[in-house]
């Protein structure tokens, strides 16, 4: 029984203040509130209390004739009990006793935290043992707790690694390592923090699972002898198409895209200094490519600027007054635009304004284009293998170089591709897969970046639609321009609020103008709605080695992800994950991190707008991700070393025959799937 609150009546009924000693050594002051023992001369008492509204803490017990009762009340009140017959037995506790005694327990409190392993797995790799493991602390907060992991072999041998905090996006996540080089598979784990807590004494499991026999004596692959250009990627599809008429179709995806081209540019005068940028309003092919542009003197005073269009060469007279020369770079790209708006646009250069127009060139505009490719629009083209390709089967969608730089992917998807192929006739395991499964495979979605990327900007990671406006259309800004194709999509994508894709035209993830403002990730799109039987979904990128699903993307503040999986289908992520993963490991012991195995947004980062978060939530495709192109490690430097988007080509060969085994064992998963 718990009473609160003193009404005016108890004021009023115990007003007779006498003062009296109490049991305790202090006596409660007159302004204390404490919670008192008290012992009633009779039931009387009591009930004037309760209908008072005392705070009474306790059931009231009798004890001889009296009543005792538990009390919160100041030394006042209790003073006036007091003049009445009742007697303090016990002050229990003063309200100035609880801070003090909330302190002095976090003091005596023992400081360790709580540790637990999150994951621990070992595997073997070229004759090497590696140990990866996951701890999290209960000490979220402490920025400076130091995590030690020791492992102990069967014979006995012991050692022991740190592990590094891992916040993200402003949250603790876990502590984490590289794969560990040990001697021998590792027995036992315990985990150790600075703050003193251990964990429990854990047996780690070994990653990631069985490999899938080997292919049969006879099983034909190495389809790949060189990197491929969007143009060799084309008469490949061409070659297969022709080769296996009775497996593949070639299918043309809907949306041509912009073509390998640029509007054709010029700067009129001298950019450090004073200059204008002449833009062509078309594309450099189609005409502007090799216009010329100068600007001259009229040599007569008070003269108006001018500007006149002859013979592909632009020429602008200069205003003049009785000294010289008078217009402004402004003025006279202003004239330009306004003069030939169907031709060419033109605007002053950074560092240029209010600069008095200089006499230049004549200057030659051009497209800035090194490569010797068509500029037309491009259509992006799909393989669609099966012995029935009608949509009766389970689909299976492999897709790659969304983004341009990433050389190595197309090689893996065609490489797939045609070992389905070419083993058809002769494998019978091959041939049961292409009775069961239905595959869709676009080698490059971003053919015309990918051109860009052979042939002008290695790094080039974006596709070649340039939304830029103003001074970012600087041409010396060209090599940052275009969409990040796997930021354009519509589900969690930076126009609904998440984390991960940029509105700045110039940064690497540029999300475009709006979800799917552009061709190849429509593409992409239009082929998985097209056909309703595709199940399962393969985004093939480069680099790191990481096998990833949903969710990719999470909004701040809170890092609140897209929904999680069901348990049932994290589940099949995971179990589906471990069979690719050691089908992978199969070709040259590459063995993908558990730590770069998981969901996009944990293991890696938010990609707001990806697609394979649009096949998955959107479409309901079982829709995965892969980074080829795993670690390395140097036995010699024992560290981890990246190879890159464009590794020396053995790199990249071994690159497409591992990960096509990673896609073949995806689609044995799909066809046991579809015969559950
Ligand atoms: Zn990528």
């Amino acid at each position: 029984m718990k009473r609160r609150g003193y009404g005016l009546a108890l004021i009023l009924l115990l007003s007779v203040l006498v003062p009296s000693p109490t049991a305790s050594a202090a006596p409660v002051t007159l302004d204390e509130l404490a919670l008192v023992r008290v012992a009633l001369p009779d039931e009387a008492m009591f009930d004037e209390l309760v209908a008072a509204g005392a705070d009474i803490a306790t059931r009231p017990r009798m004890d001889d004739g009296r009543v005792l009762v538990d009390l919160v009340l100041t030394g006042s009140q209790l003073d006036a009990l007091t003049a009445r017959g009742a007697h303090a037995v016990q002050v229990i506790q003063r309200e100035g006793d609880a801070a003090a005694r909330y302190a002095q327990s976090r003091q005596a409190a023992p400081q360790a935290d709580t540790l637990h392993f999150l994951s621990a797995y070992w595997w073997a790799s070229g004759g090497q043992t590696f140990l990866q493991t996951q701890v999290a602390t209960t000490a979220i907060a402490d920025p400076d707790v130091e995590i030690t992991v020791t492992w102990t072999t069967a014979d006995g041998t012991t050692g022991s690694f740190p592990l590094q905090r891992f916040v993200d996006a402003g949250e603790y996540q876990y502590h984490v390592a590289e794969p560990q080089p040990l001697p021998a598979k590792p027995t036992r784990l315990s985990a150790t923090s600075s703050l003193g807590g251990v964990s429990r004494v854990i047996t780690p499991t070994a990653w990631p699972g069985p490999t899938p026999p080997a292919p049969p004596v006879g099983y034909q692959e190495d389809f790949i002898d060189a990197y491929m250009a969007p143009t060799d990627i084309k008469a490949r599809l061409g070659r297969l198409a022709r080769q296996y008429p009775n497996l593949v179709d070639l299918v043309d995806l809907p949306h041509k895209t912009q073509g390998y081209r640029r509007t054709a540019t010029a700067f009129v005068g001298d950019p450090a200094n004073a200059a204008i940028v002449v833009e062509s309003v078309k594309f450099g092919d189609e005409g502007p490519h090799g216009w010329q542009v100068r600007t001259v003197n009229p040599g007569r005073p008070n003269r108006p600027a001018q500007a006149t269009w002859r013979d592909r060469v632009l020429t602008v007279s200069l205003a003049t007054d009785s000294s010289g020369v008078i217009s402004t770079t402004a003025q006279i790209a202003a004239l330009i635009t306004a003069r030939f708006p169907q031709r060419i646009n033109a605007f002053v250069e950074d560092g240029s304004a209010g600069k008095v127009m200089p006499v230049a060139g004549p200057v030659t505009m051009d497209d800035g284009l090194d490569g010797s490719v068509s500029r037309r629009p491009w259509t992006v083209q799909a393989l669609r293998i099966g012995v029935h390709r009608d949509g009766s089967r389970t689909g299976v969608l492999a897709y790659s170089q969304e983004h341009a730089r990433e050389w190595a992917t197309p090689l893996v998807t065609l490489e797939f591709a045609e070992r389905l192929l070419a083993n058809y006739a002769t494998d019978a395991a091959t041939r049961q897969l292409l009775e069961d499964v239905e595959v869709f495979v676009i080698p490059t979605v971003n053919p015309d970046g990918a051109n860009y990327s052979f042939s002008d900007a290695s790094f080039q990671r974006k596709n070649m639609v340039n939304h830029c406006t103003g001074l970012q259309r600087d041409p010396r800004l060209a090599d940052q321009w275009g969409v990040d194709v796997n930021r354009n999509y519509t589900v969690g994508s930076l126009f609904d609020g998440y984390t991960g894709g940029s509105a700045n035209c110039l940064s690497g993830n540029y999300s475009g103008t709006a979800e799917l403002s552009e061709a190849e990730s429509g593409n992409v799109i239009a082929l998985a709605k097209a056909h309703d039987n595709i199940r399962f979904a393969m985004n093939v990128h480069s680099y790191g080695g990481y096998f990833m699903w949903s969710p990719g993307a999470y909004a701040m503040p809170g890092r609140v992800t897209l929904p999680r999986p069901s348990t049932e289908e994290e589940a099949l992520f995971l179990t589906s994950a471990k069979r690719i993963v050691g089908a992978i490991s199969s070709s040259r012991g590459t063995v993908t991190w558990p730590s770069r195995t998981g969901p996009v947004a944990d293991v890696l980062y938010s990609a707001a707008g990806n697609s394979a978060d649009q096949l998955y939530y959107e479409l309901g495709i079982i829709a995965w991700n892969f980074e080829i192109g795993n670690d390395r490690w140097n036995p010699a430097t024992s560290d981890w070393e990246g190879v890159g988007f464009q590794p020396p080509f053995p790199e990249a060969h071994a690159e497409s025959q591992e990960y096509a085994d990673g896609l073949l064992e995806l689609l044995s998963v799909a066809g046991d799937y579809a015969r559950d």
